[in-house]
Protein backbone atom coordinates (compact mmCIF):
# COMPACT_ATOMS: atom_id res chain seq x y z
CA UNK A 1 0.00 0.00 0.00
CA UNK A 2 2.01 3.04 -0.99
CA UNK A 3 1.15 6.18 0.77
CA UNK A 4 1.88 9.76 -0.39
CA UNK A 5 4.00 12.80 1.07
CA UNK A 6 2.62 15.78 2.67
CA UNK A 7 5.23 17.51 5.14
CA UNK A 8 7.85 14.75 5.12
CA UNK A 9 5.59 12.33 6.16
CA UNK A 10 4.08 9.07 4.62
CA UNK A 11 0.46 9.54 5.16
CA UNK A 12 -3.27 8.19 3.70
CA UNK A 13 -5.78 10.10 2.88
CA UNK A 14 -7.72 11.98 4.59
CA UNK A 15 -10.58 10.38 2.65
CA UNK A 16 -9.46 7.01 4.10
CA UNK A 17 -9.86 5.56 0.24
CA UNK A 18 -7.61 3.98 -2.09
CA UNK A 19 -7.11 3.60 -5.87
CA UNK A 20 -5.83 0.62 -7.28
CA UNK A 21 -3.36 0.74 -10.01
CA UNK A 22 -3.80 -1.78 -12.45
CA UNK A 23 -1.17 -3.28 -14.92
CA UNK A 24 -2.46 -2.89 -18.34
CA UNK A 25 -0.47 -5.98 -19.82
CA UNK A 26 -2.54 -8.23 -17.10
CA UNK A 27 -5.09 -6.34 -15.95
CA UNK A 28 -4.12 -7.26 -12.31
CA UNK A 29 -3.45 -4.92 -9.00
CA UNK A 30 -0.50 -3.30 -8.89
CA UNK A 31 -0.84 -2.15 -5.30
CA UNK A 32 -2.77 0.84 -4.37
CA UNK A 33 -2.20 4.88 -3.86
CA UNK A 34 -3.92 7.08 -1.43
CA UNK A 35 -7.64 8.49 -3.06
CA UNK A 36 -6.30 12.22 -2.31
CA UNK A 37 -8.88 15.09 -1.67
CA UNK A 38 -9.17 18.78 -1.81
CA UNK A 39 -7.96 19.30 2.17
CA UNK A 40 -5.45 16.63 1.41
CA UNK A 41 -3.84 18.95 -1.59
CA UNK A 42 -4.70 22.27 1.06
CA UNK A 43 -2.31 20.84 3.40
CA UNK A 44 0.44 19.68 1.54
CA UNK A 45 0.38 23.31 -0.28
CA UNK A 46 0.42 24.86 3.48
CA UNK A 47 3.31 22.63 4.12
CA UNK A 48 5.19 23.86 0.88
CA UNK A 49 4.33 27.40 1.54
CA UNK A 50 6.20 27.20 4.99
CA UNK A 51 9.18 24.72 3.56
CA UNK A 52 9.82 27.93 1.04
CA UNK A 53 10.69 30.38 4.14
CA UNK A 54 14.03 27.76 4.55
CA UNK A 55 14.68 26.47 0.92
CA UNK A 56 14.43 29.65 -0.82
CA UNK A 57 17.49 30.72 1.91
CA UNK A 58 19.60 27.73 0.81
CA UNK A 59 22.50 28.88 -1.50
CA UNK A 60 22.16 27.47 -5.58
CA UNK A 61 25.11 25.04 -4.85
CA UNK A 62 23.67 23.45 -1.71
CA UNK A 63 20.42 23.22 -3.71
CA UNK A 64 22.44 21.29 -6.89
CA UNK A 65 24.15 19.30 -4.09
CA UNK A 66 20.77 17.39 -3.12
CA UNK A 67 19.81 17.00 -6.70
CA UNK A 68 23.51 15.59 -7.40
CA UNK A 69 22.96 12.89 -4.60
CA UNK A 70 19.80 12.11 -5.66
CA UNK A 71 21.17 10.97 -8.87
CA UNK A 72 23.36 8.50 -7.64
CA UNK A 73 20.28 7.09 -5.34
CA UNK A 74 18.62 6.66 -9.34
CA UNK A 75 21.22 5.11 -10.24
CA UNK A 76 21.55 2.38 -7.43
CA UNK A 77 18.15 1.61 -7.64
CA UNK A 78 17.51 1.92 -11.24
CA UNK A 79 16.32 -1.51 -12.06
CA UNK A 80 13.75 -1.58 -9.50
CA UNK A 81 12.69 1.76 -10.55
CA UNK A 82 12.06 0.53 -14.17
CA UNK A 83 10.51 -2.69 -13.59
CA UNK A 84 7.54 -0.86 -11.19
CA UNK A 85 7.14 1.39 -14.02
CA UNK A 86 6.44 -0.87 -16.45
CA UNK A 87 4.06 -2.71 -14.27
CA UNK A 88 1.84 0.03 -13.68
CA UNK A 89 2.39 2.14 -16.96
CA UNK A 90 2.91 -1.31 -19.82
CA UNK A 91 6.15 0.25 -21.37
CA UNK A 92 8.80 -2.27 -22.05
CA UNK A 93 11.60 -2.73 -19.26
CA UNK A 94 14.17 -1.03 -22.13
CA UNK A 95 12.03 1.85 -22.10
CA UNK A 96 11.24 2.34 -18.61
CA UNK A 97 14.92 2.09 -17.51
CA UNK A 98 15.44 5.18 -20.51
CA UNK A 99 12.81 7.02 -18.69
CA UNK A 100 14.87 6.54 -15.34
CA UNK A 101 18.32 7.55 -17.01
CA UNK A 102 15.88 10.53 -18.85
CA UNK A 103 14.66 11.62 -15.52
CA UNK A 104 18.03 11.08 -13.79
CA UNK A 105 20.08 13.18 -16.49
CA UNK A 106 17.40 16.27 -16.39
CA UNK A 107 18.09 16.62 -12.68
CA UNK A 108 21.72 16.30 -13.45
CA UNK A 109 21.48 18.64 -15.88
CA UNK A 110 19.96 21.23 -13.56
CA UNK A 111 22.46 20.85 -10.98
CA UNK A 112 24.92 21.60 -13.22
CA UNK A 113 23.48 24.67 -13.75
CA UNK A 114 23.53 25.49 -9.77
CA UNK A 115 25.28 29.01 -10.38
CA UNK A 116 23.89 30.02 -14.01
CA UNK A 117 20.99 31.85 -12.51
CA UNK A 118 21.74 35.78 -13.33
CA UNK A 119 20.19 39.11 -12.83
CA UNK A 120 21.91 42.40 -14.10
CA UNK A 121 23.59 45.69 -13.08
CA UNK A 122 22.63 48.63 -15.09
CA UNK A 123 25.41 51.73 -14.24
CA UNK A 124 24.55 55.31 -13.18
CA UNK A 125 20.78 54.55 -14.27
CA UNK A 126 19.97 58.92 -12.80
CA UNK A 127 22.37 60.74 -10.63
CA UNK A 128 23.82 58.81 -7.92
CA UNK A 129 21.58 55.95 -8.50
CA UNK A 130 22.04 52.57 -10.39
CA UNK A 131 20.14 49.78 -11.11
CA UNK A 132 19.87 45.84 -10.23
CA UNK A 133 17.88 43.04 -11.82
CA UNK A 134 17.64 40.20 -9.67
CA UNK A 135 16.18 36.73 -9.62
CA UNK A 136 13.65 35.44 -7.38
CA UNK A 137 12.27 32.02 -6.88
CA UNK A 138 8.47 32.26 -7.51
CA UNK A 139 6.92 30.21 -4.13
CA UNK A 140 4.81 27.01 -3.78
CA UNK A 141 4.94 25.69 -7.37
CA UNK A 142 2.36 22.43 -8.63
CA UNK A 143 3.34 20.22 -10.65
CA UNK A 144 0.62 17.91 -12.87
CA UNK A 145 1.55 14.86 -14.35
CA UNK A 146 0.16 12.59 -17.05
CA UNK A 147 0.92 8.48 -16.95
CA UNK A 148 2.77 8.32 -20.55
CA UNK A 149 6.01 9.30 -19.29
CA UNK A 150 5.26 9.74 -15.49
CA UNK A 151 8.78 10.26 -14.11
CA UNK A 152 10.77 11.93 -16.97
CA UNK A 153 7.72 14.73 -17.16
CA UNK A 154 7.82 14.98 -13.34
CA UNK A 155 11.79 15.21 -13.78
CA UNK A 156 11.38 18.36 -16.06
CA UNK A 157 9.53 20.45 -13.53
CA UNK A 158 11.41 19.41 -10.57
CA UNK A 159 14.96 19.99 -11.99
CA UNK A 160 14.38 24.08 -12.52
CA UNK A 161 12.01 24.12 -9.73
CA UNK A 162 13.72 23.30 -7.04
CA UNK A 163 17.23 24.53 -8.42
CA UNK A 164 15.64 28.24 -8.48
CA UNK A 165 14.59 27.18 -4.59
CA UNK A 166 10.77 26.63 -5.33
CA UNK A 167 8.70 24.15 -3.28
CA UNK A 168 6.68 22.42 -4.75
CA UNK A 169 2.82 20.36 -4.52
CA UNK A 170 3.03 17.06 -7.16
CA UNK A 171 0.08 15.15 -8.64
CA UNK A 172 1.04 12.12 -10.69
CA UNK A 173 -2.12 11.03 -12.85
CA UNK A 174 -3.92 8.59 -11.15
CA UNK A 175 -3.23 5.77 -12.79
CA UNK A 176 0.68 5.90 -12.41
CA UNK A 177 1.69 6.98 -9.23
CA UNK A 178 3.92 4.22 -7.41
CA UNK A 179 7.23 5.27 -9.57
CA UNK A 180 6.62 8.57 -9.07
CA UNK A 181 6.19 8.47 -5.12
CA UNK A 182 9.38 6.20 -5.36
CA UNK A 183 11.59 8.43 -7.30
CA UNK A 184 10.14 11.39 -4.78
CA UNK A 185 10.93 9.41 -1.68
CA UNK A 186 14.91 9.02 -3.18
CA UNK A 187 15.15 12.74 -3.17
CA UNK A 188 14.25 12.50 0.87
CA UNK A 189 17.16 10.18 1.29
CA UNK A 190 18.89 12.66 -0.62
CA UNK A 191 18.57 15.41 2.73
CA UNK A 192 15.90 17.16 0.62
CA UNK A 193 14.35 19.12 3.66
CA UNK A 194 10.45 18.03 4.77
CA UNK A 195 7.89 19.91 2.78
CA UNK A 196 10.15 21.17 0.24
CA UNK A 197 8.33 18.28 -2.09
CA UNK A 198 5.21 16.74 -1.63
CA UNK A 199 3.69 14.54 -3.14
CA UNK A 200 -0.75 14.04 -3.30
CA UNK A 201 -2.04 11.11 -5.16
CA UNK A 202 -5.79 11.18 -6.58
CA UNK A 203 -8.00 12.57 -9.45
CA UNK A 204 -7.43 15.68 -11.71
CA UNK A 205 -10.66 16.71 -11.21
CA UNK A 206 -10.33 16.80 -7.10
CA UNK A 207 -6.37 17.30 -6.24
CA UNK A 208 -5.40 18.93 -9.52
CA UNK A 209 -8.17 21.80 -9.44
CA UNK A 210 -7.19 22.08 -5.98
CA UNK A 211 -3.58 22.82 -7.07
CA UNK A 212 -4.54 25.25 -9.80
CA UNK A 213 -7.19 27.00 -7.79
CA UNK A 214 -5.26 27.62 -4.33
CA UNK A 215 -3.77 31.17 -4.39
CA UNK A 216 -0.53 30.05 -2.57
CA UNK A 217 0.40 28.26 -5.52
CA UNK A 218 2.29 30.53 -7.44
CA UNK A 219 2.69 28.53 -10.74
CA UNK A 220 1.37 25.46 -12.13
CA UNK A 221 3.56 23.44 -14.59
CA UNK A 222 1.25 20.92 -16.54
CA UNK A 223 1.43 18.27 -18.82
CA UNK A 224 -1.41 16.46 -20.44
CA UNK A 225 -3.94 17.00 -23.26
CA UNK A 226 -4.76 20.21 -24.80
CA UNK A 227 -8.31 19.86 -23.39
CA UNK A 228 -7.49 19.63 -19.60
CA UNK A 229 -4.75 22.16 -20.46
CA UNK A 230 -7.15 24.67 -21.43
CA UNK A 231 -9.29 24.05 -18.35
CA UNK A 232 -6.14 24.56 -16.50
CA UNK A 233 -5.31 27.62 -17.79
CA UNK A 234 -9.26 28.65 -17.33
CA UNK A 235 -8.74 28.09 -13.89
CA UNK A 236 -5.21 29.92 -13.10
CA UNK A 237 -6.70 33.32 -14.42
CA UNK A 238 -8.45 33.37 -11.41
CA UNK A 239 -5.31 33.96 -9.23
CA UNK A 240 -3.45 35.09 -12.37
CA UNK A 241 -1.22 32.34 -11.69
CA UNK A 242 2.22 31.41 -13.83
CA UNK A 243 1.29 28.53 -16.25
CA UNK A 244 3.24 26.25 -18.05
CA UNK A 245 1.37 23.77 -20.61
CA UNK A 246 2.90 20.82 -22.51
CA UNK A 247 -0.12 20.22 -23.92
CA UNK A 248 -1.15 17.46 -26.72
CA UNK A 249 0.71 17.09 -30.83
CA UNK A 250 0.47 15.53 -34.52
CA UNK A 251 3.58 16.03 -35.13
CA UNK A 252 4.12 15.73 -39.26
CA UNK A 253 7.42 13.70 -40.44
CA UNK A 254 8.22 14.88 -44.24
CA UNK A 255 10.56 12.50 -46.17
CA UNK A 256 11.81 13.87 -49.73
CA UNK A 257 13.03 12.24 -52.38
CA UNK A 258 16.82 13.18 -51.71
CA UNK A 259 16.49 11.45 -47.80
CA UNK A 260 18.10 8.46 -47.17
CA UNK A 261 14.76 6.08 -47.14
CA UNK A 262 16.47 3.16 -44.59
CA UNK A 263 17.57 5.82 -42.01
CA UNK A 264 14.30 7.76 -42.52
CA UNK A 265 12.07 4.87 -41.86
CA UNK A 266 13.75 3.47 -39.24
CA UNK A 267 12.93 6.83 -37.43
CA UNK A 268 9.76 6.65 -38.85
CA UNK A 269 9.45 3.05 -37.13
CA UNK A 270 10.57 4.21 -33.66
CA UNK A 271 9.41 7.65 -33.84
CA UNK A 272 5.57 6.43 -33.82
CA UNK A 273 5.79 3.10 -32.06
CA UNK A 274 7.83 4.17 -29.07
CA UNK A 275 5.96 4.07 -26.06
CA UNK A 276 2.99 2.47 -28.01
CA UNK A 277 2.78 5.67 -29.52
CA UNK A 278 1.61 7.14 -26.88
CA UNK A 279 3.91 9.96 -26.43
CA UNK A 280 3.16 13.82 -27.15
CA UNK A 281 6.15 14.08 -29.39
CA UNK A 282 5.72 11.24 -31.77
CA UNK A 283 5.42 10.75 -35.60
CA UNK A 284 1.85 10.93 -36.03
CA UNK A 285 1.39 12.09 -39.65
CA UNK A 286 3.81 10.90 -42.50
CA UNK A 287 3.91 13.06 -45.63
CA UNK A 288 6.18 11.57 -48.47
CA UNK A 289 7.54 12.73 -51.88
CA UNK A 290 5.18 10.59 -54.33
CA UNK A 291 8.55 9.42 -56.15
CA UNK A 292 9.70 7.66 -53.38
CA UNK A 293 6.39 6.82 -51.40
CA UNK A 294 6.23 3.29 -52.63
CA UNK A 295 9.82 2.14 -51.83
CA UNK A 296 9.75 4.05 -48.30
CA UNK A 297 6.53 2.72 -47.10
CA UNK A 298 7.42 -1.46 -48.44
CA UNK A 299 10.49 -0.46 -46.16
CA UNK A 300 8.51 0.83 -43.43
CA UNK A 301 6.07 -1.80 -43.11
CA UNK A 302 8.24 -4.49 -43.36
CA UNK A 303 10.03 -3.03 -39.94
CA UNK A 304 6.31 -2.57 -38.29
CA UNK A 305 5.42 -5.92 -39.08
CA UNK A 306 8.78 -6.93 -37.03
CA UNK A 307 7.79 -4.95 -34.18
CA UNK A 308 7.12 -7.31 -31.35
CA UNK A 309 4.29 -6.50 -29.10
CA UNK A 310 3.89 -8.34 -25.41
CA UNK A 311 4.14 -7.84 -21.87
CA UNK A 312 7.08 -5.46 -20.48
CA UNK A 313 8.51 -6.98 -18.79
CA UNK A 314 8.85 -10.24 -21.16
CA UNK A 315 12.21 -10.46 -22.94
CA UNK A 316 12.29 -9.24 -26.40
CA UNK A 317 9.43 -7.41 -25.90
CA UNK A 318 9.56 -4.18 -28.07
CA UNK A 319 5.86 -2.68 -27.93
CA UNK A 320 3.52 -3.25 -24.61
CA UNK A 321 -0.41 -2.54 -24.09
CA UNK A 322 -2.17 0.27 -24.42
CA UNK A 323 -2.01 1.99 -21.15
CA UNK A 324 -5.75 1.58 -20.27
CA UNK A 325 -8.78 0.51 -21.85
CA UNK A 326 -10.24 3.92 -22.87
CA UNK A 327 -6.83 4.62 -24.88
CA UNK A 328 -7.45 1.46 -26.59
CA UNK A 329 -10.98 2.02 -27.62
CA UNK A 330 -9.74 5.58 -28.66
CA UNK A 331 -7.40 4.70 -31.05
CA UNK A 332 -10.28 1.65 -32.50
CA UNK A 333 -12.34 4.59 -33.09
CA UNK A 334 -9.77 6.77 -34.94
CA UNK A 335 -8.75 3.67 -37.09
CA UNK A 336 -12.16 2.53 -37.77
CA UNK A 337 -12.90 6.05 -38.91
CA UNK A 338 -10.17 6.43 -41.31
CA UNK A 339 -11.08 2.47 -42.38
CA UNK A 340 -14.68 3.90 -43.14
CA UNK A 341 -13.71 6.73 -45.08
CA UNK A 342 -11.70 4.60 -47.39
CA UNK A 343 -8.57 4.29 -45.83
CA UNK A 344 -5.98 1.08 -46.57
CA UNK A 345 -4.50 -0.98 -43.73
CA UNK A 346 -0.92 -2.01 -44.62
CA UNK A 347 -0.04 -3.20 -40.94
CA UNK A 348 -1.91 -3.86 -38.20
CA UNK A 349 -5.56 -2.61 -37.88
CA UNK A 350 -6.85 -4.40 -35.19
CA UNK A 351 -6.38 -5.91 -31.46
CA UNK A 352 -4.14 -8.60 -30.62
CA UNK A 353 -5.80 -11.73 -29.31
CA UNK A 354 -4.63 -15.16 -27.48
CA UNK A 355 -2.84 -16.07 -24.44
CA UNK A 356 -0.63 -12.91 -23.10
CA UNK A 357 -3.09 -10.57 -25.17
CA UNK A 358 -6.56 -11.57 -23.84
CA UNK A 359 -6.22 -9.55 -20.72
CA UNK A 360 -4.18 -6.64 -21.04
CA UNK A 361 -5.19 -3.39 -23.46
CA UNK A 362 -2.85 -4.56 -26.61
CA UNK A 363 -2.87 -3.60 -30.17
CA UNK A 364 -1.21 -4.39 -33.40
CA UNK A 365 0.90 -1.54 -35.29
CA UNK A 366 -1.39 0.17 -37.54
CA UNK A 367 -0.08 1.59 -40.98
CA UNK A 368 -2.94 3.57 -43.18
CA UNK A 369 -2.69 4.48 -46.88
CA UNK A 370 -5.10 6.42 -48.89
CA UNK A 371 -6.26 8.06 -45.93
CA UNK A 372 -8.69 11.31 -46.47
CA UNK A 373 -7.09 14.40 -45.06
CA UNK A 374 -10.79 14.84 -42.92
CA UNK A 375 -10.21 11.65 -41.11
CA UNK A 376 -10.09 11.14 -37.41
CA UNK A 377 -6.37 10.43 -37.50
CA UNK A 378 -5.12 13.04 -39.63
CA UNK A 379 -6.80 15.94 -37.67
CA UNK A 380 -6.99 14.60 -34.17
CA UNK A 381 -4.02 13.65 -32.02
CA UNK A 382 -3.50 9.94 -32.24
CA UNK A 383 -2.33 8.41 -29.02
CA UNK A 384 -1.22 4.88 -29.51
CA UNK A 385 0.28 3.00 -32.60
CA UNK A 386 -1.28 3.99 -35.69
CA UNK A 387 0.28 6.17 -38.50
CA UNK A 388 -1.67 7.39 -41.37
CA UNK A 389 0.57 8.22 -44.58
CA UNK A 390 0.34 10.69 -47.02
CA UNK A 391 1.94 11.23 -50.62
CA UNK A 392 3.08 15.15 -51.57
CA UNK A 393 4.44 16.37 -54.94
CA UNK A 394 6.46 19.10 -53.20
CA UNK A 395 8.39 20.54 -50.13
CA UNK A 396 5.87 23.64 -49.90
CA UNK A 397 3.11 21.20 -50.12
CA UNK A 398 3.97 19.30 -47.24
CA UNK A 399 4.96 22.22 -45.60
CA UNK A 400 1.34 23.55 -45.86
CA UNK A 401 -0.73 20.43 -44.75
CA UNK A 402 2.24 19.85 -41.85
CA UNK A 403 1.00 23.30 -40.56
CA UNK A 404 -2.87 22.25 -41.27
CA UNK A 405 -3.18 21.28 -37.87
CA UNK A 406 -4.08 22.65 -34.09
CA UNK A 407 -1.06 21.72 -32.48
CA UNK A 408 2.56 22.45 -33.16
CA UNK A 409 4.66 20.31 -30.68
CA UNK A 410 7.55 18.58 -32.68
CA UNK A 411 8.22 18.28 -36.18
CA UNK A 412 11.17 16.31 -38.82
CA UNK A 413 12.22 16.50 -42.20
CA UNK A 414 14.58 14.42 -44.59
CA UNK A 415 16.45 15.68 -46.87
CA UNK A 416 20.06 16.11 -48.01
CA UNK A 417 19.57 19.56 -49.31
CA UNK A 418 20.26 22.33 -46.70
CA UNK A 419 18.23 24.66 -48.62
CA UNK A 420 14.93 22.25 -48.13
CA UNK A 421 15.78 21.69 -44.37
CA UNK A 422 16.55 24.96 -43.95
CA UNK A 423 13.23 26.11 -45.23
CA UNK A 424 11.08 23.43 -43.35
CA UNK A 425 13.42 24.57 -40.15
CA UNK A 426 12.20 28.53 -40.57
CA UNK A 427 8.41 27.26 -41.87
CA UNK A 428 7.10 24.39 -40.03
CA UNK A 429 4.70 25.66 -37.35
CA UNK A 430 6.34 23.59 -34.18
CA UNK A 431 8.38 24.05 -31.27
CA UNK A 432 11.51 21.25 -32.43
CA UNK A 433 12.48 20.49 -35.84
CA UNK A 434 14.56 17.36 -36.28
CA UNK A 435 17.10 17.36 -39.77
CA UNK A 436 17.90 13.66 -40.67
CA UNK A 437 17.49 12.72 -37.21
CA UNK A 438 14.99 10.73 -34.85
CA UNK A 439 12.91 12.61 -32.57
CA UNK A 440 14.96 12.19 -29.55
CA UNK A 441 14.55 15.24 -26.92
CA UNK A 442 17.50 17.12 -25.40
CA UNK A 443 17.92 18.54 -21.67
CA UNK A 444 19.79 21.36 -23.43
CA UNK A 445 17.56 22.60 -25.88
CA UNK A 446 14.47 24.51 -24.69
CA UNK A 447 11.09 22.83 -25.81
CA UNK A 448 7.57 23.91 -25.70
CA UNK A 449 4.56 23.34 -28.31
CA UNK A 450 3.39 26.67 -30.85
CA UNK A 451 -0.31 27.10 -31.01
CA UNK A 452 -2.50 24.87 -29.23
CA UNK A 453 0.69 22.47 -28.29
CA UNK A 454 1.24 24.58 -25.56
CA UNK A 455 2.74 27.44 -23.67
CA UNK A 456 6.18 28.29 -22.17
CA UNK A 457 9.26 26.12 -22.45
CA UNK A 458 10.74 23.19 -20.38
CA UNK A 459 14.36 21.90 -20.57
CA UNK A 460 17.20 23.78 -21.65
CA UNK A 461 18.49 27.38 -19.27
CA UNK A 462 15.43 28.80 -20.49
CA UNK A 463 12.95 26.30 -18.02
CA UNK A 464 14.82 28.71 -15.13
CA UNK A 465 12.74 31.64 -16.32
CA UNK A 466 9.60 29.85 -15.76
CA UNK A 467 10.34 29.12 -12.24
CA UNK A 468 11.55 32.70 -11.32
CA UNK A 469 10.29 36.14 -11.37
CA UNK A 470 12.60 38.73 -12.58
CA UNK A 471 12.85 41.83 -10.44
CA UNK A 472 14.07 45.58 -11.11
CA UNK A 473 15.36 47.13 -7.95
CA UNK A 474 16.94 50.73 -7.98
CA UNK A 475 19.76 52.03 -5.63
CA UNK A 476 20.39 55.49 -4.16
CA UNK A 477 23.32 56.69 -2.96
CA UNK A 478 24.91 59.02 -1.66
CA UNK A 479 26.73 62.05 -3.22
CA UNK A 480 30.73 61.71 -3.43
CA UNK A 481 31.91 64.08 -0.89
CA UNK A 482 34.65 66.32 -2.39
P1 LIG B 1 -4.86 14.55 -19.12
O1 LIG B 1 -4.91 15.97 -19.57
O2 LIG B 1 -6.09 13.77 -19.07
O3 LIG B 1 -4.21 14.46 -17.66
C1 LIG B 1 -2.97 15.05 -17.35
C2 LIG B 1 -2.91 15.33 -15.86
O4 LIG B 1 -3.87 16.33 -15.53
C3 LIG B 1 -3.25 14.10 -15.00
O5 LIG B 1 -2.46 14.11 -13.84
C4 LIG B 1 -4.71 14.38 -14.65
O6 LIG B 1 -5.10 13.74 -13.47
C5 LIG B 1 -4.68 15.89 -14.45
N1 LIG B 1 -6.00 16.52 -14.52
C6 LIG B 1 -7.15 16.05 -15.06
N2 LIG B 1 -8.14 16.94 -14.90
C7 LIG B 1 -7.63 18.00 -14.23
C8 LIG B 1 -8.16 19.25 -13.76
N3 LIG B 1 -9.42 19.59 -13.95
N4 LIG B 1 -7.34 20.11 -13.13
C9 LIG B 1 -6.04 19.79 -12.94
N5 LIG B 1 -5.48 18.62 -13.35
C10 LIG B 1 -6.26 17.75 -13.99
O7 LIG B 1 -3.78 13.90 -20.07
P2 LIG B 1 -3.35 12.39 -20.18
O8 LIG B 1 -2.95 11.90 -18.84
O9 LIG B 1 -4.35 11.67 -20.95
O10 LIG B 1 -1.98 12.52 -21.00
C11 LIG B 1 -1.93 12.45 -22.37
C12 LIG B 1 -1.82 13.84 -22.98
O11 LIG B 1 -0.64 14.48 -22.54
C13 LIG B 1 -1.70 13.78 -24.50
O12 LIG B 1 -2.52 14.74 -25.10
C14 LIG B 1 -0.24 14.12 -24.74
O13 LIG B 1 0.03 14.65 -26.00
C15 LIG B 1 0.05 15.08 -23.64
N6 LIG B 1 1.48 15.14 -23.39
C16 LIG B 1 2.16 16.30 -23.66
C17 LIG B 1 3.52 16.37 -23.51
C18 LIG B 1 4.27 17.62 -23.79
O14 LIG B 1 5.36 17.76 -23.25
N7 LIG B 1 3.77 18.53 -24.60
C19 LIG B 1 4.29 15.21 -23.06
C20 LIG B 1 3.49 14.05 -22.80
C21 LIG B 1 2.12 14.04 -22.94
P3 LIG B 1 -5.78 12.27 -13.48
O15 LIG B 1 -5.10 11.48 -14.53
O16 LIG B 1 -5.51 11.78 -12.13
O17 LIG B 1 -7.21 12.52 -13.75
Amino acid sequence: MAQMLIGGEWVGSRSGDYIEVMNPATGEAVDTAPRGTAEDAREAINNAHEAFAVWSEWTQARRADVLRRTVALFHTNEKELATLLTKEQGKPLREAILEIRRFAHTIEYYAGLGKNIRGGYIPQIDENKYGLIIKRPLGVVGAIVPWNFPVSLMGNKIGPALLAGNTMVIKPAETTPLTDLRVVGLFLEAGLPKGVMNVVTGPGSVVGQEIVSNAKVRKVGFTGSTDVGRRVMATAAQTIKRVTLELGGSDPMIVCDDADIDEAAKAAAVGRFFNCGQACLAIKRLYLFDSIADDFIARLTARVKKLRVGNGLAEGTMIGPLHSQSQRDEIEAQVQDAIDRGAKVLAGGDRLHGEGFDDGHFYAPTLLTDVPEDARVATEEVFGPALPIFRVGSLDEAIAKANDSIYGLGSSIWTSDLTRATRAAERLEAGYTWINSAQIIYDELPFGGFKQSGYGKEHGIEALDYYTETKSVVVATKPQQQ
